[in-house]
């Protein structure tokens, strides 16, 4: 599937956010957005015109899903299956986003970007309940077990990120055990357990698509 591979920090600059798609380097100084540089192509002058609803709307589908690196045939599916479901939409959209298999492995500091997380999915690294899964969307369910392959419990990538952010422990429905590189997804969040995204207005996700 075709992907973004441009620079990615230039995504987080035209969203004025920091989308944490680098791992290490979007914890440090070196951030792009820690050293406020404008966004890229923009006049600052532009910058003070007061956006339309439609803009505003857009910006916050783009950011979200560029936080979760998905194209958007599939971030629109997601959203349809959201949709779909009983309860509020935009609420559900962050359930099935978290659920994702790459979400939960950069969650549980097997990988230090969603990206990289992807990556180790997609080359095999990865079991869920001591099964293969390589395919990054997969909705990992209440209860489920995800561990690092035995042979690749040497890879050099997993080792550092658990070590530079597995100290850090994992959010509320996660757990993890680091030594054994394994981990489990607890219960699905609710959108008020997901702090890291507070400031996603997903409402607006919701009128953007309802248009
Ligand atoms: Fe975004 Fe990370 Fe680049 Fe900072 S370092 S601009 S958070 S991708």
């Amino acid at each position: 599937m075709a992907r973004y591979t441009g620079p990615v920090c230039r995504m987080c600059r035209a969203e004025q956010k920091k989308l944490m798609l680098k791992g290490e380097r979007c914890r440090s100084d070196k951030c792009a957005i820690n050293r406020k540089r404008a966004a890229p192509g923009k006049d600052p002058k532009e910058r003070t015109v007061k956006p339309s609803d439609y803009r505003i709307q857009l910006r916050e589908k783009q950011k979200l899903r560029r936080i979760y690196g998905m194209l958007e045939k599939q971030f629109h599916l997601f959203f349809e299956r959201a949709l779909r479901m009983s309860g509020i939409t935009g609420e559900n959209l962050f359930v099935f986003l978290e659920r994702r298999l790459d979400n939960v492995v950069y969650r549980m500091h097997f990988a230090a970007s969603r990206s990289q997380a992807r990556q180790l999915v997609l080359h095999g690294h990865l079991r869920v309940n001591g099964k293969l899964v390589d395919v990054p969307s997969y909705l990992v369910r209440p209860g489920d077990e995800v561990t690092v392959k035995e042979s690749s419990k040497s890879l050099t990538v997993i080792k550092n990120a658990l070590r530079e952010f597995g100290k850090s422990g994992v959010l509320p429905w996660l757990e993890l055990d680091p030594d054994a590189m394994k981990g489990k997804f607890l219960s699905s969040p609710r959108r008020s357990d997901i702090t890291d995204l507070a400031d996603i207005k997903e409402q607006m996700i919701v009128e953007f698509y309802s248009k």
